[in-house]
């Protein structure tokens, strides 16, 4: 009778799973989460004699479908790489969006030179970007700015800040040319939920990935509250200098996530490349000056702040 209970507790327990109304996904489980912290206790009186025999049960996790695995891309990085140096002399570049399978594009505004960064960051986005392919695959998400010290960002130069953009379903578009229009206006509830759920998935993955240690800079209430209690209700535990991880900040931050991860996060494990292939050595290159290139003067601040930004 205990072990009936046990039994029925156990599947209690697995059907009160608090992410199991993601959208479909075709990525198979289990997640790649293998922090203590996000697993249910054990229950371990189910064990008998006989299935004590048997090699141990996969632990039970929250139902994170995400593998967080780098796809067989080959990334560009640094000579400085090979030769087993760290960040700064040490980045990965994005691969170019031709060879990423329609996983994601470049941001427009953003230059090659400013698509290098610290490895982990690179790996994070490689694998977020492919978990979010799976759930969405009509939805364009471009990846902006990683390390453009400069003008355009007051961060943006330690290798742990990515700016991503799902083009049509966050809260704003930036549109060019000064224009912000509400990508939410005149939608249905509906409509407008379906377009949240996207924004809000693409955060999950990047808890998931990360294993909680990220902050997002975004600004809709709605999405931040039920992202909060999808962290929260995961176990994960933010990072002490990243605090909250969805944070609102400057207007900005209503058509892209400002992406901040910690400086020890580690590499994500990458499918193997395929026989033949191999990472490019290439050199870090410096951005083309901001005045010759009109896009890149553009400052990533308050859009009140143009007037003060310093043009070199
Ligand atoms: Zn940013």
């Amino acid at each position: 009778m205990a072990v009936r209970l046990l039994v029925l507790a156990w599947l209690l327990l697995a059907c009160s799973d608090p992410g199991s109304d993601e959208p479909p996904s075709q990525a198979p489980p289990p997640a790649r989460v293998t922090d203590s912290n996000d697993a249910p206790a054990q229950p371990e009186a189910l064990e008998t004699p006989s299935q004590a025999t048997q090699p141990p049960a996969e632990p039970t996790r929250p139902s994170l479908p995400y593998r967080c695995r780098v796809p067989a891309l080959p990334i560009p990085r640094s000579r400085a790489c090979v030769r087993g140096q760290p960040y700064p002399r040490c980045k990965w570049q994005m691969p170019h969006a031709t060879l990423a399978g329609g996983r994601y594009r470049r941001w427009r505004n953003t230059v090659v030179e400013h698509w290098w960064g610290r490895p982990a960051l690179v790996s994070l986005i490689l694998a977020a970007a492919d978990e979010f392919e799976r759930a969405y695959p009509e939805q364009v998400l471009a990846v902006g700015d990683l390390d453009a010290p400069g003008p355009r960002h007051s961060t943006h130069d330690r290798g742990v800040d990515v700016d991503l953009y799902l083009l049509g379903a966050m809260r704003v578009e930036n549109a060019g040319g000064g224009r912000y229009p509400n990508n939410y206006e005149g939608k249905s509830e509906a409509e407008v939920e379906e377009l949240r759920s996207r924004v809000e998935t693409l955060a999950r993955i990047l808890a998931a990935c990360t294993n909680g240690q990220v902050r997002i800079y975004y600004n809709d209430e709605a999405v931040i509250d039920r992202f909060l209690a999808w962290y929260d209700a995961q176990g994960f535990r933010p990072n002490d200098e990243l605090g909250r991880p969805m944070q609102a900040h400057n207007r900005l931050h209503e058509f892209h996530f400002h992406v901040t991860v910690p400086e020890d996060l580690p590499l994500l494990e990458r499918e193997p490349l395929t026989e033949g292939r191999a990472d490019p050595i290439a050199p870090i290159e410096p951005p083309p000056p901001p005045n010759s290139a009109p896009h890149l003067s553009s400052m990533n601040r308050r859009p009140g702040d143009w007037a003060a930004v310093p043009r070199e």
